[in-house]
């Protein structure tokens, strides 16, 4: 089972990620995190990789591509695996399916007004350690800045400030949106309202996947 996280920026797609990953046990891979990854250890690729994420454009399609085909095809990603941020273009989705025999692969997504993206976004703060993604209001209601798990500094991603945002926008209409009429045409989309709790959001991806993994456990014996 191959799940894809589709959405605009700041929609839920790394927060449903990881709840999808550690409801079913299926590894995620976050195209971002594994750029930034590169970025802060300024290995070549994260040198080249750095310019082009601060302006909010999308990194070169090879070097997306060499990073999430190196995640797909190792021994944890053979029962499944999500993806969160990639495919973001039609050259990545079809490069995605020359990749993999995969059985099954089901996208999500997850939809959010423009004015609650920026809303989002604007908000957001992620631990520098672990990823994981608070709200910035909610963190100082509670008085605590820190990761509650790593007790590091929250930080902003370079890339949420209101002029990238923009941009970032921008890009997602242009080249990500398209992606939207290619899945509707090969039956496995499944839009959702992102503009809800996470949880309401949750419950919907997990039982349209609960039906999902019940009809390809009918058809074929993994998943
Ligand atoms: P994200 O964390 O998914 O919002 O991605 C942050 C930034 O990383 C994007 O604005 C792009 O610059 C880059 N990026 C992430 N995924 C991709 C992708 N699949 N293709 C190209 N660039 C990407």
């Amino acid at each position: 089972m191959r799940i894809i996280l589709l959405g605009p920026p700041g929609s839920g797609k790394g927060t449903q990620g990881d709840l999808i990953a550690e409801k079913y046990g299926y590894p995620k891979y976050s195209s971002g995190d594994l750029l930034r990854q590169a970025v802060k250890e300024n290995t070549p690729l994260g040198k080249e990789a750095a310019a082009i994420m601060k302006k909010g454009e999308l990194v070169d399609d090879e070097i997306v591509i060499e990073l999430i085909k190196d995640k797909i095809s190792g021994e944890e990603s053979k029962h499944g695996y999500i993806l969160d941020g990639f495919p973001r273009n039609l050259n990545q989705a079809k490069k995605l399916e020359s990749m993999t025999d995969t059985a099954r692969e089901i996208v999500f997504d997850l939809q959010l007004s423009e004015e609650n993206i920026i809303e989002r976004l604007s908000d957001r703060l992620i631990c520098p350690e672990c990823k994981a993604i608070y709200s910035g209001k909610d963190r100082k209601q509670k008085k605590n800045m820190k990761c509650e798990k790593c007790d590091l500094e929250l930080i902003q991603r370079a890339d949420d400030k209101p002029e990238v945002i923009r941009e970032r926008l921008r890009v997602y209409e242009e080249q990500t949106e398209p992606l939207i009429d290619y899945y509707k045409k090969k039956k496995n989309y499944y839009p959702i309202n992102g503009g809800r709790s996470i949880e309401q959001v949750f419950k919907d991806v997990c039982s349209i996947l609960d039906k999902e993994l019940n009809l390809s456990n009918l058809d074929y014996s993994s998943r």
